[in-house]
């Protein structure tokens, strides 16, 4: 049986345990729970996640979960990740998410929904690991760069990876803002680009 991975209810999650919950939520829920298991006891097998007795999870263990995902799932991995992202928001226990709540309350008045967008990315990553910018391009399309992305840490592919971000932003936008936004991201350090670049603009 692999270890309780669950912080005991009230607790604050840390953001680690958190993604990897929401991985499994994300990955039981499209690929089913023999995937799901089969991907947690590889991962586990190899490795036990250390974790102490509030359930943290440290990031090295998310990675190793990620890598054992890719390895299983191959490109079906980004349809999970974009889940995952989608289920971290909307499970996750955090003080962050307060900090957040408080700030859109703050900004309710602004009409600019990708600004507010911009700005919850940038408190979101704060004091976590990635250094997150967000600016505008001239199209006013909103453009989100993450310097040592964590999402994409140690991967090399042909194509952009980093679905989970793209997922937290849609998720974020929907439930918080009540706006419909399409991502893509342009530049990917899996790729060998400096920084990850996720580009974000109102749907219709
Ligand atoms: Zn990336």
């Amino acid at each position: 049986m692999p270890p309780p991975l669950r912080a005991s209810a009230g607790e604050a999650e840390s953001l680690e345990t958190g993604l990897v919950l929401a991985g499994l939520d994300a990955l039981r829920q499209i690929s089913g729970d023999e995937v799901m298991r089969r991907i947690l006891g590889q991962a586990t097998a190899a490795q036990r996640p250390q974790t102490d007795e509030s359930g943290r999870v440290p990031i090295v263990d998310y990675l190793h979960y990620r890598n054992t995902a890719v390895e299983v799932l191959g490109d079906k991995f980004q349809v999970i990740a974009f889940e995952t992202g989608r289920t971290l928001v909307r499970n996750l226990r955090h003080p962050k998410v307060d900090e957040i709540r408080n700030l859109v309350e703050r900004m309710a008045d602004n009409p600019n929904k990708l600004f507010l967008i911009g700005q919850a990315a940038v408190l979101a990553a704060r004091h976590n690991p990635g250094v997150v910018r967000a600016a505008f391009k001239p199209d006013g399309v909103l453009a989100i760069t993450i310097e040592a992305c964590p999402e994409c840490r140690g991967l090399e592919r042909k194509t952009p990876f980093c679905f989970l971000n793209q997922g937290v932003i849609v998720e974020f936008a929907e439930r918080y803002l009540d706006a419909r936004v399409h991502t893509e991201e342009t530049r990917c350090m899996a790729q060998g680009d400096p920084v990850c670049q996720t580009e974000v603009a109102l749907e219709g």
